[in-house]
């Protein structure tokens, strides 16, 4: 089903989780007992993300190096057939424009179209490791508006090798990242908006967005984006902060502040132990206000620690 339709058809608040492939070599059992416990919770979806590949020196035995390209968490797709599969929940690939050329972007919506996937999120991913501004693959997307585009075309059954008639139509149900602390390249608020009006324009049905530590500014973000004609659902996305060293490496990331509060109650934690805690209490904090003012979704950023998320939604539901 579409995430679109699952909002329209909900009677409360829908719960999601996104997870990372595992990195190359570990098996799909590590995703299963990442996600085994919080099925408990019943998510109308779970989000997979996209990674670019990497480029790498490798020394060669006779001591020069060789540029190389790795792909570290390769298995999207694979893993979001496997998912629906053995949970019976929809799984929604993320799809990137960095690294990739627009026919490779074909042949990946072909495969979702045949796995029977229905929900896809369009985003353009961040530079390369060995970039300081993202760079488009030659013959791929320079923004995510740009990769919207080309699935609404594909919806409408027109592929990129022109001689193709009457090509079978897609349907997938889109939704792109919004940033209510607005994006890190973005100049202003009002800008990023107007591009993410953009991506609606060409076709997005709903909006995902970054994490945020203050649910302050997801809902004046909501208030900005009506003002300005934005009318489809605007996604919550949460995660907890857990240890001392995401105090600088989330904001650096994410572009997101730390509330005083967080940051103060985390720099007494003495343990992990304890600072899981703190993390989690600020997370049902979050989740508590954002239940009672009736969002749509609240969406879980698992990432390394599901039972943290597991916690908060056992005393939240
Ligand atoms: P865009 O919408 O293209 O915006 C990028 C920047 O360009 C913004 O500053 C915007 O204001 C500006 N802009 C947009 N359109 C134009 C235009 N036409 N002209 C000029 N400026 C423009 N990254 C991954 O690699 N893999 C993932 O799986 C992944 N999942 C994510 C999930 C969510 C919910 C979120 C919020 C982010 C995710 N990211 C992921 C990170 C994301 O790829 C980065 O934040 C990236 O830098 C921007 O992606 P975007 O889709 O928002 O880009």
């Amino acid at each position: 089903m579409k995430v679109t339709q699952h909002i329209a058809e909900a009677k409360k608040t829908i719960i999601s989780f996104e997870i990372l492939p595992p990195t190359k070599g570990k098996s799909i059992e590590s995703i299963y007992a990442h996600l085994d416990p919080l099925m408990e919770f019943k998510p109308a979806f779970v989000n997979v993300t996209y990674h670019r590949a990497e480029q790498v020196y490798k020394k060669r035995p006779d001591g020069s190096f060789e540029r190389v390209e790795i792909r570290k968490r390769p298995g999207t797709v694979g893993i979001c057939a496997a998912i629906m599969n053995k949970y019976g929940v929809e799984a929604i690939p993320h799809l990137i424009c960095g690294g990739f050329s627009k026919e490779e972007t074909e042949n990946a919506l072909i495969d979702l179209h045949f796995l029977g996937i229905k929900n896809v999120l369009a985003l353009r991913g961040d530079a390369a490791a060995n970039e300081k501004f993202f760079t488009p693959h030659p013959h791929g997307h320079r923004y995510a508006e740009e990769l919207v585009k080309q699935i609404i075309e594909l919806n409408n059954g027109k592929y990129l090798e022109e001689d193709i008639m009457e090509g079978v139509k897609t349907d997938f149900c889109i939704g792109v990242a919004g940033y209510p602390e607005k994006h890190n390249e973005a100049p202003n608020i009002d800008t990023d908006i107007y591009y993410l009006k953009r991506k609606l324009g060409f076709g997005a049905d709903y909006v995902t967005t970054q994490l945020f530590f203050n649910n302050e500014h997801y809902f004046n973000y909501l208030t900005r984006c009506k003002e300005n004609g934005v009318n489809v659902p605007i996604i919550p996305g949460v995660k907890p902060l857990t240890n001392k060293r995401q105090l600088t490496m989330i904001p650096s990331i994410f572009n997101v502040e730390v509330p005083v509060d967080l940051y103060n109650e985390m720099m007494k934690a003495k343990t992990d132990e304890a600072a899981d805690r703190v993390g989690e209490e600020w997370l049902l904090m979050q989740c508590k206000d954002l239940l009672a003012r009736n969002v749509p979704v609240i969406h879980f950023y698992t990432l390394g620690k599901p039972m943290v998320v597991y916690n908060v939604l056992r005393k939240l539901l």
